[in-house]
């Protein structure tokens, strides 16, 4: 007896069906046309119930409903109320981000198809020559973002899915706690601790402990800008080992504890710094030297146990590849509205798998919800996930980009909506305008010299 099952009737009328049979285009493909008649628009497979969908129309919003400039792309389409959204935030610069998305990016894409995402970002990325500096890639991070949204709202899943699926049920997260001594630092961190977060950022005085530095000679001397800020280096470096100290004894060693440098401090300092930092056991320090001290992370790895971040100042995917091979660094820092979205944040985040090297996204109030999301969807789908830095949402920011991601008990949780997840309302993101803030981020030695970042 035959172990074969015969096709039932049934079986055999959804074989013709899916050969296309019975049908005129179905004939044509088999038997290369029917005199006479017209050729049948081709159909593809993906695209099948879903008709093709073109970009309308390409713009900027920006908002600042929680202070911090924020720049979203809204990418619309031919298809009615299909929209994608996208994080282009360069907070710094963000009207001339603003410019490169409504002046350039419009033009460019207006009339592309939304499907092929990995052309897009190619073809953009060069369409400039000149290329692979902030504001472009700003702006080529929202459009990406933007249409693995429609690409998400298309499929009718969450980003995550189309990336893979879950690989955690939530996405870990650190808070900042900052305090004018070591004692208000460890208060700080222990109330985090209350809400449920097992990972906390400590910083004395902020970036640098700057809201504790003297007052410095350059502006008695007149140099400078009266909005200048002063670092004092030697104090800033000798006080964190203090710190470390002190949040340890009073909050023990569960709590995995992040401080960032900010790349101020000099290779040799940074040295020294972090070897009185290992007995603290911390989870990482973050960008130790500036992008035009690279060449000293051999000798800093060498010397130091301390786990790095490193990458927050980078333009580019390719900055990380030699880093990575080489074992320099242990989590990929960068801001996913700068490197180019989605897109190429996949690509080092899959690369890092292979060096075990984990992801630490830049996640502070200058990315917007959406950012925030597509971050979160990455952390859910990647295997070599480290930890996700977030912020309060506070109330203001939730009324313009409803569907933001929750945050409990030290965790992000996104929405199952399609998508990123997260919308914007337009009405409520123009009452809060963005304001130039060119003057900021100047920071000087006592002697005015500036310090980079
Ligand atoms: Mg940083």
């Amino acid at each position: 007896m035959s172990i074969i099952k015969q096709p039932s009737a049934i079986d055999r009328r959804n074989m013709l069906k899916y050969l296309g049979i019975g049908s005129a285009s179905g004939l044509a493909a088999i038997f290369g046309g029917v005199p006479g008649a017209k050729a049948a628009p081709r159909e593809t497979r993906y695209t099948r119930g879903v008709p093709p969908v073109k970009i309308r129309n390409v713009k900027a919003i920006a908002t600042a409903p929680q202070s911090a400039n924020l720049v979203v792309v809204k990418v619309e389409t031919t298809e009615p109320g299909l929209y994608g959204l996208g994080c282009a935030t360069f907070t710094q610069r963000a009207e001339a981000v603003v410019t490169a998305i409504n002046s350039y990016m419009n033009d460019f894409c207006v009339g592309k198809d939304v499907d092929n995402i990995e052309d897009m970002w190619q073809s953009f990325f060069v369409s400039s020559y000149w290329r692979n500096g902030p504001v472009l890639n700003n702006a080529l991070s929202g459009l990406d973002q933007a249409l693995w949204d429609i690409k998400g709202k298309r499929a009718n899943m969450p980003l995550y899915q189309l990336l893979g699926g879950k690989a955690r049920f939530a996405v870990d997260c650190y808070a900042h706690a900052d305090g004018k001594t070591a004692e208000e630092v460890a208060d700080n961190v222990l109330k985090f601790m209350d809400q449920g977060f097992r990972y906390v950022r400590i910083q004395l005085g902020g970036y640098g402990s700057l809201q504790l530095a003297q007052h410095p000679d350059f502006k008695d001397a007149g140099f400078g800008s009266s909005t200048d800020e002063f670092m004092d280096v030697n104090a800033y470096v000798h006080s964190v080992p203090g710190l470390f100290k002190t949040v340890r004894m009073r909050c023990g060693e569960e709590v995995s504890l992040l401080h960032d440098t900010h790349e101020r401090v000099e290779p040799n300092d940074m040295i020294n710094m972090c070897r009185r930092l290992e007995e603290f056991n911390p989870y990482w320090i973050e960008d130790p030297v500036s992008p035009e001290n690279m060449n000293w992370f051999r000798q800093l790895r060498a010397s130091t146990t301390v786990p790095f971040a490193m990458g927050e100042l980078f333009n580019n995917n390719n900055e990380f590849v030699g880093a990575m091979a080489d074992h320099l660094f242990d989590y990929i820092r960068c801001h996913l509205s700068q490197i180019g979205g989605i897109t190429p944040a996949m690509k080092v985040a899959r690369l890092g798998e292979f060096f075990n090297v984990k992801t630490g996204w830049h996640g502070p109030g200058d990315v917007s919800p959406v950012g925030h999301a597509a971050q979160a969807h990455i952390d859910l789908a990647i295997w070599n996930f480290g930890v996700q830095e977030c912020i309060p949402f506070g109330e203001k920011l939730l009324e313009v980009f409803p569907g933001t991601p929750e945050l409990k008990n030290g965790y992000i949780y996104l929405t199952d909506a399609p998508g990123l997840g997260v919308d914007i309302d337009e009405k409520q993101a123009a009452k809060y305008p963005i304001s130039n803030n060119a003057g900021k981020w100047t920071l000087r030695a006592r002697n005015g010299t500036i310090i980079r970042p």
